[in-house]
């Protein structure tokens, strides 16, 4: 069978593989993939900056935004089940998060991801799943379903927002999102789920991002968010896009008792910043900076159902190009005017 590889730590050594069909061992399912969404971590680990191969390989299966048809099934999957994959397993310690199925939450750092850190990933012709990591996608919802993994990490950012929220009066009107790729997308629609006032912050002038944000009922941006973060004034703030001058912006000019979720992940870089005005703006504020990162199985439930909720002509703006298995190293490059972009393992 043909899988999507490439030798974490070293670019450039993306190449389609032929491996050995894998067996479903007790408690696991074997299932087709059907699309598979890239992202900036895929690329990050296609660069060279991000990734562990399984222990003992050189090469690691890439991919992480499965949606995928049963073919062998158990435990409540039935064959021809439409299903996608979680990302993460739990350390084997476990820590105190993990033991509780919250790995989202890992505290030891041994946690390992499939396609990312120390096990391979959902790109190749055939996989196995552990029953329990194999969330149930509905029919209706169909190849959008491959949407349901990057919608998990905002579903638990909304969650955790939520969760903070009720430390006083709980007022969420208005939310700022920087970033109208498939993560600030996603985290609007989220938002839009929950009737709020929602502004987009993104650098395209034009090309699709605009319209979909409008689409939304949201507000789009460009410019400089300290400008829109005075103008909006927002109770939450989601931050895409890792940017590190919208980090900095992100937590600044927003409302009193702010949340601002971080979700991006920044390359090093040193900006000047005035930490004093900062820390008074958060104190004298009382607001709460956080980060968020991956998603438990109760995330990936909660991202199946934002998805059936929404408009699915909406959703499918979002799914920009697809790209089939034997060219898979184009769906990584990155287009202009791409927000989400798949691999489409059914396309010769
Ligand atoms: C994935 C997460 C993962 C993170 C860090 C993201 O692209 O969606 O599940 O935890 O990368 O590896």
């Amino acid at each position: 069978m043909r899988a999507m590889t490439v030798i974490p730590g070293r670019p450039d050594s993306a190449e389609l593989t032929d491996l050995p069909e894998p067996e479903a061992k007790e408690g696991e399912l074997l299932v087709e993939p059907l699309f598979l969404g890239v992202c900036g971590t895929d690329r990050e680990i296609l660069d060279g900056a991000h990734g562990e191969p399984p222990p003992g390989h050189e090469r690691i299966v890439l991919g992480h935004e499965l949606l995928g048809r049963v073919k062998r099934g158990g435990g409540g999957l039935e064959e021809g089940q439409l299903v996608a994959g979680i990302v993460r397993r739990p350390d084997p310690v476990p820590c105190a998060c993990c033991a509780r199925g919250e790995w989202d939450m890992c505290r030891n750092g041994e946690y390992t991801e499939r396609g990312i850190k120390g096990l391979d990933g959902y790109g190749a012709e055939l996989v196995t799943i552990e029953q329990d990591f194999a969330v149930p996608v509905p029919e209706e919802l169909g190849t959008l379903g491959v949407l349901t993994e990057p919608s998990s990490i905002l579903a638990k950012a909304w969650e955790q927002i939520d969760r903070i929220a009720t430390r006083a009066c709980n007022v969420q009107e208005r939310v700022l999102i920087t970033g109208a790729g498939p993560i600030g997308l996603l985290a609007a629609l989220m938002a839009r789920q929950r009737d709020l006032d929602v502004h987009v912050l993104d650098r395209a002038e034009e090309g699709v991002k605009p319209d979909t944000v409008k689409a939304l009922g949201a507000e789009y941006h460009t410019g400089d968010i300290t400008e829109i973060s005075k103008q909006c004034s927002p109770d939450v703030v989601v931050e895409c896009t890792g940017v590190v001058e919208l980090v900095a912006g992100a937590m600044q000019h927003t409302a009193p008792g702010a949340i601002v979720c971080l979700t991006g992940v920044s390359a090093s870089r040193t900006l000047s910043l005035d930490i004093g005005a900062l820390n008074n703006e958060l104190v004298l504020e009382n607001d709460v900076v956080f980060g968020s990162v991956n998603a438990n199985r109760r995330h990936f439930e909660q991202a199946v159902k934002a998805l059936t909720d929404a408009d699915g002509d909406w959703l499918r703006r979002m799914i920009t190009r697809t790209v089939p298995l034997d060219r898979w190293p184009e769906a990584v490059e990155k287009g202009d005017d791409d927000i989400k972009v798949v691999v489409d393992f059914s396309r010769r």
